[in-house]
């Protein structure tokens, strides 16, 4: 390697190269995911502890959230059909006990445990790679060159075989295929609503969607059956939206069995919640979810199930929302902003000042929903339930006004599977393409149709095929 220069020397310092001395100190995690991610490594030399060849055809996808550090890699041991699983990091190999993996369901995928040190005891262990004999490069080296690579950048040969086809498209053709794929995810999501609303009307399907929306990926399940109680929920009377709160989060198991007063903390809130629900728990005995059915691990505290029900309750006692969306889908006033106001909760006394039952009280208060949040419930339930209603009623002119407020709807928040599939179809392309929901969406249903049905090497995949003869095709002929 050559001397450092100036700026090499910077770099250093600056924090964002850790300094490694070899054989001292054992290497970060984050270097040892860089260098699988990256395949730092003699490709053709890594065995397994118990001396089985191993090909990565695929390291897999980077997951940020809980579980194991890589999904859906692509691995073939001897001349075994290639498997896909999951692989996970770690610096001792000792560390798959240690840190409860084995234990943990989450983990069940492991084909592979890449690991720094091996222990002796391997046995109950998934096949285990150690990392010092197989890197290509020095430790301090690698060290250097992971300042600039990390782990969430996917390497030109792993991206998508699409990667290449959809790079040559001219801009308006590669836009043009978003928005057919996101009208083709809005009309499938406006199918499941008419579906719903056959077995159980247009508000309760309006309010599943809107509950599994607000249960993000993590609690969709748990929210969709909350959802379905709606009218025990009410109890044969208009309920308040305390006690709707108390009801949602005792049915929803997520109050505590007992409460004592040091319990109850400092705000009375969880002790009139709790008081309320002592006397009705009897009634919904039946109907408690297990406070196993929820998770809770990587939630930001703003989204906290118990917070959600919270503004949930609030939406059920107004008792109106279905006609107040019905108002904003024909009112002139159609930004983000203005269904925001349709959807807001002006102030709750104890959720404006708490992300949780047990949080401390916020320095100043936080509204019940973001304009984030809005989008995400305005182009997955909203638009395409009153699209859905508006295609049942026939009109057509107002299917093209919900059409023109979800294609001119501002971008969503990123997300981990849109910036995996910008890297792996797009290249990386810049966010500048998706200034809105719609093409994320569109990119969304593509993972979803192609990805999915796929696996990391995308064995079998027709899409790039599609782009290449679609791309051939003159603007306006029919699409392949
Ligand atoms: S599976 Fe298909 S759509 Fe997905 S990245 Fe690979 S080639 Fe592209």
């Amino acid at each position: 390697m050559s001397p450092l220069n100036f700026y090499a020397r910077w770099r250093v310092p600056a924090g964002g190269v850790a300094r490694l001395h070899e054989g001292v100190t054992p290497p970060p995690e984050k270097l040892l995911q860089a260098i699988w991610q990256q395949q730092r490594l003699q490709r053709d030399r890594l065995r397994t502890l118990d001396g089985r060849s191993v090909r990565v055809i695929h390291p897999g996808f980077h997951n940020r959230a809980a579980g194991p550090d890589f999904r859906s890699a692509v691995i073939q041991f001897e001349a075994e059909p290639p498997r896909s699983g999951d692989v996970e990091i770690d610096l001792v190999s000792g560390g798959w006990r240690t840190h409860g993996h084995a234990a943990n369901p989450d983990f069940k995928n492991v084909i592979l445990h890449v690991v720094w040190e091996a222990g002796r005891d391997v046995t109950g262990l998934p096949a285990t790679l150690a990392l010092p004999a197989v890197l290509d490069a020095p430790l301090r080296e690698l060290d250097l060159w992971c300042g600039g690579e990390p782990a969430e950048s996917l390497p030109e040969n792993f991206r998508g075989r699409c990667a290449a086809p959809l790079r040559d498209l001219p801009p308006e053709k590669l836009s043009g295929l978003l928005t057919q794929a996101a009208t083709v995810r809005l009309h499938g999501k406006a199918s499941a609503f008419a579906a719903r609303a056959r077995q159980a009307g247009w508000e309760q399907a309006l309010w599943e969607g809107l509950f599994r929306a607000l249960g993000y990926k993590q609690n969709v399940w748990p929210m969709q059956r909350l959802a379905e109680l709606r009218s025990e929920l009410h109890a044969g009377k208009k309920a308040d939206a305390l006690t709707l709160q108390s009801r949602l989060l005792g049915i929803g198991g997520l109050l505590p069995t007992e409460l004592t007063r040091a319990q109850s903390g400092p705000d009375d809130y969880l002790r009139r919640v709790w008081d309320f629900w002592w006397r009705e728990r009897e009634e919904f005995g039946g109907l408690i979810l297990p406070r196993a059915a929820w998770k809770f691990n990587g939630l930001r505290p703003a989204n906290h199930p118990q917070r959600r029900l919270a503004l949930a309750a609030h939406w059920l006692a107004a008792g109106n929302l279905p006609a107040r969306l019905e108002r904003w889908c024909v009112a002139a006033e159609s930004s983000a902003e203005a269904l925001l106001e349709v959807l807001q909760v002006e102030r709750d006394d104890f959720w404006s000042w708490h992300w949780t039952l047990r949080s401390a009280r916020l320095a100043k208060p936080q509204p019940l929903l973001g304009v984030t949040r809005v989008t995400d419930l305005a182009v997955n339930v909203v638009l395409p339930w009153l699209w859905s209603r508006a295609h049942e009623g026939g009109s057509v002119e107002l299917q093209r006004e919900i059409e023109r407020r979800y294609f001119s709807w501002p971008a969503a928040e990123d997300n981990a599977v849109l910036k995996l599939a910008r890297q792996r179809l797009l290249s990386g392309a810049g966010r500048k393409l998706f200034a809105t929901a719609a093409a994320q969406q569109g990119l969304q249903q593509i993972v979803r149709d192609f990805c999915d049905a796929s696996n990391a090497a995308c064995d079998a995949c027709r899409f790039p095929d599609l782009v290449r003869t679609w791309a051939a095709t003159p603007a306006d002929s029919a699409a392949p």
